[in-house]
């Protein structure tokens, strides 16, 4: 630790923040959870679970499990009606629709923040201003394109896959499903969607919200269950499937469906570079490291998780960043205060301090916020490790957690090198006051997206999506909808 930093975790202070907790009492959870099935809640046949909340590991609610042959009957749901209802309605009135859910994810939003707050541990902060909000957005989005699909780029009257099957990870429940069902939906498919078995509950909910919508039965069925579920629902009758998650699971749906009709998209992991040149705005570049990789507990898809600083400010950057993270303040999620959460879950947790405790038996040097941890729940203070080699395990496996490896360059051409040194390619950040310099760099980093300036900051209209081990496929904009169309009969 820097000399000049105080050792007084936040929280503890005479001057500090009085609590601000958020209320509960804004949603009403059942005790247990059925699936979701042809617009009404059915019984799961697979063996029943418990959703926590990680940041007290309290019990939340029971949650069904589908087997083989509950998937089939969700698929065959979706499938008539496909056939019946949404394939031959006007795009302008499944634009209506999906409006009307966008509506109500407002009316609703401080309930679902809430929820997802609760079931997944990420700081209410940020599921009210960022996930929620973004969530309304992407229905927005795709409800305008609903009746407009000549022009997405696909000719004259593309048509809709049919029947997609979804499955979507536990770092942003709620909107991962919106990015996959709202671009599904305003092309016409009908959707199966699996949550992950430890954040269901804001899926759950939304199909509450299908059926405030009068959304017609079929057209969205939620399956909860653990990764079998996930497995029977990409070798069932779907025309199309769409994944999002760790790239060791999306390696084995693309086996799965390889040799089938089935379309695929895959969105995987990330080990994304944040370059911060000699020239930066030295605080707005710690901002956005901080933002890169605490946001979300660092459980980010494309979090900045490896930081490449320029080495003649190397010093001076990690001591003003190591004193803003003494600031950041770690606790109960549904506090409006907090800054970091709780992780999402205790095989999370072995995860991340399993690869931490290996940066630091490979040579690099441990630093660590001084915070409160509570004690119960899954905790972890964010956390830097300097002297990273580009070898080490930490500047090469997503660790996802509130985890910074930092790595050093003298010249933009070793920057772009150690930035595309890695088996990933979903974002990169750069930091720098001169705009020729951005773009040069910009264009020869292999990753999907690149952030200048800023870092984390998602648009419906901007297409988001991998190279190499991040996946293929483009969720967002006129790109996502492509993932869910075909070109028309000419
Ligand atoms: P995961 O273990 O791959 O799980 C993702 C989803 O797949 C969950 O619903 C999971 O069910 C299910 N699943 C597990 N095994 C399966 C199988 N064999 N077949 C079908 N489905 C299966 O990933 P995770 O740990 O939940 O999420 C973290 C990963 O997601 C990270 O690598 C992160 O980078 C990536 N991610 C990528 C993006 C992106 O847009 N590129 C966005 C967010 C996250 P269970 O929950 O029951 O295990
Ligand atoms: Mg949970």
């Amino acid at each position: 630790m820097t000399k000049d930093i105080q050792p007084q975790a936040p929280g503890t202070g005479f001057l500090d923040y009085a609590p601000a907790p958020e209320s509960r009492d804004v949603v009403r959870l059942r005790s247990s959870y059925g699936l979701f099935i042809d617009g009404e809640w059915v019984d799961g046949h697979g063996a029943p679970f418990t959703t926590i909340d990680p940041a007290t590991e309290e019990r939340l609610a029971d949650i069904a499990s589908a087997d083989d042959a509950d998937v089939a009957l969700a698929v065959a749901a979706a499938r008539r009606a496909y056939d019946r209802v949404w394939s031959r309605m006007a795009g302008g009135d499944r634009g209506k629709y999906l409006f009307r859910i966008a509506r109500l994810i407002q009316e609703r939003a401080r309930e679902l923040a809430v929820a997802e707050s609760l079931d997944n541990g990420k700081p209410i902060k940020e599921s009210r201003d960022v996930d929620v909000p973004l969530v309304a957005a992407w229905f927005f989005y795709y409800a305008g394109w609903a009746d407009k699909l000549d022009y997405a780029g696909l000719g004259a009257n593309p048509r809709p896959l049919g029947v997609a099957g979804q499955v979507i990870p536990w770092n942003f429940p709620l909107l991962m499903l919106a990015w996959k069902i709202a671009p599904a939906l305003a092309a016409g498919n009908t959707v199966v969607l699996k949550p992950a078995e430890t954040t269901p509950l804001t899926a759950l909910l939304f199909a509450d919200i299908c059926q405030q919508a009068d959304l017609p039965a079929g057209v969205v069925n939620i399956v909860t269950g653990a990764g079998t579920t996930g497995q029977a629902l990409v070798r069932a009758e779907v025309d199309k499937v769409a994944f999002t998650g760790s790239t060791a699971v999306g390696r084995e749906i693309a086996k799965a469906v390889a040799g089938t009709r089935k379309k695929v998209t895959l969105e995987l992991g990330g080990k994304a570079a944040n370059i911060v040149f000699d020239d930066a705005p030295m605080d707005q570049a710690i901002e956005g490291v901080v933002n890169g990789i605490f946001f979300n507990q660092g459980h980010v898809c494309c979090a900045g998780s490896r930081l490449l600083v320029q080495e003649s400010i190397h010093d001076e950057f990690i001591d003003r960043l190591k004193q803003r993270l003494t600031t950041l303040r770690v606790g109960s999620p549904l506090d409006k205060n907090t800054d970091v959460g709780a992780i999402n879950s205790a095989e999370q947790l072995d995860r991340i301090r399993r690869l931490s405790d290996l940066g630091e038996a490979e040579g690099a040097e441990r630093w660590s916020a001084p915070c409160v941890i509570p004690d119960k729940g899954f905790w972890f203070a964010p956390t830097i490790f300097t002297s990273v080699s580009t070898s080490s395990t930490i500047a090469r496996e997503e660790i996802f957690g509130p985890v910074l490896s930092v790595l050093t360059f003298r010249t933009p051409g070793e920057a772009i090198a150690k930035a595309n040194n890695t088996p990933y390619g979903l974002s990169a950040g750069i930091w720098s006051d001169k705009g020729s310099k951005i773009l040069a760099v910009a264009d020869r980093l292999r990753a999907g997206v690149v952030w200048a300036n800023t870092f984390n900051r998602f648009d419906p209209a901007s297409p988001f999506g991998g190279y190499k081990e991040s996946g293929y496929g483009r969720e967002g904009g006129r790109h996502g909808l492509a993932a869910y169309l075909k070109a028309g009969a000419r």
